[in-house]
This record gives C-alpha cells, structure tokens and sequence, in this order.
C-alpha cells in the first residue's frame, strides 16, 4: 500500500515541521519551568518561549500589543473564553434578559453549544442566520438580524465544513450600523495561517485563533484577541465588557483574592501550556504564507478531478474563489463515514467522514444526517496524493454504483 496520504489539514495540520518537535523536547529538557512563576533560570527562560509565542500571534495578526493576545488550550477554549465573558459581564452590567446574540448556521459546535446552554436556560436569545446556497453569510442578513439591543455577533471566518470564506469586513461594518453595542467575535480557527487577518484594519472586536491547524502548531494550543472596544485599557473587573469566571494563579500580581485587571493575566488564569507554545513558535517561525497558493492549487485540481465523477456531490462552490483548502462531497449510495473508512483501510488516506462538528452547516446544505466526506489538502500534500485520492474515489462510486443495480 501506499505510505500514508493525510488530508485531514482542516481538523489538524500534519505533518508538523520537524523544529516543532525539536522544540518541545528542548523545552522540556532545558526550558521547562513554571512561565510567570518564579525569578530563577528555569521560570525565566520558560517566560521568555512563552512571551516570544504571544509577541509572534500578535505580529501575524497586527494586534496594537502582545497584551491583547491571551493564550488559550485552543479555539474551543478560546471561543468559550469570549462567549462565557460577553454573556456574564452583560448580566453582571445589568442587561435585561435574555440578552440578544446573533451568529451563523455555519459555526462550529464550540460557538453553538456555548450558546445553546445559555438559550436553553432563557439567558440568551438566539438568532441563527442562514447561509445562501454556496455556503456565505450575507452581511445584510446579519444586520437585519441584530437589534440594537444586540451584544454579540458570533461569525466564523471560514465554514469548517465547505471552507466558504465568509465576507467578514463588510459583516463587522453592517454589525456596527445595526447593533452599536455589539462585540463582533471572529472565528479564525480555518484561516488563520492560511489567509492574512489584520485585526485593527478589519475592527474585530475578539478573534478566536487555533494554533494546531493552519500555523501548524500542536495540538492544545490557541488564543483570543481582544480589541480596546472588548476589553478597554485600565478598565475595572467591573467595567470589563469580557467577564472572566476562571479564577487562579497569574503569576503577576501574587498578593490578594482579587484577579489582575490587566490583559493578559485578567484572563490567563493558570499555567499555560509552555511546550506547547514553544512548539508554536518553532512553527510560526517556519510558517510560509506562500503554502497556501500551493494548496489552493491542489484544491483546484481536487475540485477539478471530483467534478468529473460520476456520481460525486460537492457541497459549496466548484471554483477556489472565496475558499480555503476544504473540500466536502459525497458519493451517492454510499455514507461518507463508510467512504472515510475505506479511504483509510484500503487506500491509506486520511480524510474526515460524517457530521463535521457543524451540524447546522449540514442541515443547510441538506446532508443533517450523514453529513458529508471532507478532504483538506496541507503543505506537504502532492498532486500525487491528489490523484491517488481521486482514483480511489472513482473506485468507490463504481462500486456504489455497481451494488445498487446488482
Ligand atoms: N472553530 C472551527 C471553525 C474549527 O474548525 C475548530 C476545529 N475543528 C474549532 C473552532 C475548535 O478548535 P480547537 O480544536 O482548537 O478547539
């Protein structure tokens, strides 16, 4: 069999750069103290990965401060973080309830189930916005959806599941005409890495960042943005606009039961996952924005080569415009978890088969229940594997085909 073809970039990057490896095991052999506790050797040079790791997400993202950037175990923890914050410092503000949010059929389950615990207890009241039928958001669909009343506006940048890139410059500005009070939360955990993200230049107010898949990082690894409008400069933890109920140890300011008030320590509660972030940074370091023309140019081909199958379904648009490198499709007659595992059994390619932790993007597109089978080309991906994938595609819906009229 053929060695292992992985095209599953958009649940996490692989390979990784062999530095981050080297990294992570230097840290631990030679780095590994306690970041932000303690003055010795190891404390400092554990500190000094760490900071390195935030100054880095705050250049790529062009945030005014490496304050700004809080380090999180990830989107999920990142995107948590905001939600449960926005939501908590409205209530402790003294917003009537349930406090209007609006997002988008597209998000991940991370922005979907954090809000649906809060609407279930009639603490939120959600709106959900529809995507059109290639899979975007329109900006004016947000705007009608918000009141003024509106405190948060959740969009994903990119559709995990179709890899449509959302519009979100004009939705941030169609948010600020409709809702003056609202945070806007970015997800970027699909395109950070793989498309440039100017916070300031964009105005988004909180950017949920991932740093295992399009930075190539490892996995446990995140963190969320906060602009001067979501968390202002020497506010108060009761002016806070993001109220933050993870409490401990930051290191800082030891003395007294009272968290800092201070990005990032008001929010970082804890220690952080150093060889992680020492992993990141090894990443980062290698990181080649010219990547992702190489893997828009095999997605070309991907999109290309699955058109031409008899009996493949692709979900979005066929052309690479407005897209990241994710591609969904199905086969008829046969369930996409069934395609993913004789993808991996008999042809030793990894893809991602079912319901991509977007059950409301499924729904849309009509595929609730199975969902769909989702290849996601990376950096190390060749047109070979490509067309591996397809011929072993073309296989499968033979078969398909063959078993339905046998
Ligand atoms: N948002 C989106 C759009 C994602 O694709 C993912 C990961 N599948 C997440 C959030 C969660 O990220 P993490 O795995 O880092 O928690």
């Amino acid at each position: 069999m053929n060695d292992l073809i992985y095209l599953d970039n958009a649940a996490t990057s692989f390979p990784k750069h062999p530095d981050v490896a080297r990294a992570m095991t230097d840290f631990l052999t030679h780095s590994a103290g306690n970041p932000g506790r303690g003055g010795h050797e190891l404390a400092r040079r554990a500190s000094d990965v760490v900071e390195e790791a935030r100054d880095e997400i705050a250049k790529l993202i062009n945030a005014p401060c490496a304050a700004r950037v809080v380090l999180t175990h990830g989107c999920t923890d990142a995107l948590n973080l905001a939600i449960h914050g926005v939501i908590r410092a409205a209530v402790r503000h003294g917003a009537p309830t349930p406090i209007p949010v609006v997002t988008t059929a597209l998000e991940h389950n991370a922005v979907l189930r954090t809000l649906h615990c809060y609407a279930t207890d009639n603490l939120v009241a959600l709106t959900i916005v529809q995507p059109d039928e290639h899979g975007y958001t329109h900006p004016e669909s947000i705007a009608s959806a918000c009141t003024e009343s509106t405190r948060l506006v959740c969009v994903t940048h990119a559709s995990n599941a179709m890899g449509t890139i959302q519009p979100i410059d004009e939705i941030i500005r169609a948010t600020r005409r409709a809702a003056p009070e609202a945070l806007v939360l970015v997800d970027s955990a699909q395109t950070l890495g793989h498309i440039p993200i100017d916070v300031q230049r964009s105005d988004i107010d909180l950017l949920s960042i991932a740093g295992h898949k399009g930075l190539g990082g490892p996995t446990g690894t995140g963190a969320l943005y906060l602009s001067q409008n979501a968390y202002a400069d020497h506010c108060t933890q009761d002016e806070a606009r993001v109220f933050c109920e993870r409490r401990g140890g930051t290191g800082s300011i030891a003395p007294g039961l009272e968290m800092p008030t201070a990005l990032p320590d008001a929010l970082e509660a804890g220690t952080a996952n150093a060889v992680g972030f020492a992993g990141l940074l090894a990443a980062m370091k290698h990181h080649d924005p010219s990547a992702h023309d190489h893997e828009m140019a095999l997605t070309q081909r991907l999109l290309q080569g699955l058109s031409d199958i008899e009996h493949v379904t692709i979900y979005g648009p066929t052309t690479t415009e407005n897209r990241t490198p994710v591609v969904l499709f199905n086969i008829s007659g046969i369930c996409a978890r069934d395609v993913a595992t004789i993808l991996d059994k008999e042809h030793n390619i990894a893809v991602r088969g079912g319901v991509h932790c977007a059950p409301l993007t499924h729904e849309s597109i009509g595929n609730g229940s199975d969902g769909g089978v989702r290849a996601s080309p990376g950096r190390a991906t060749t047109q070979s594997d490509i067309d591996t994938l397809l011929s072993a595609i073309e296989r499968i819906a033979m078969s398909a085909t063959q078993s339905r009229s046998a």
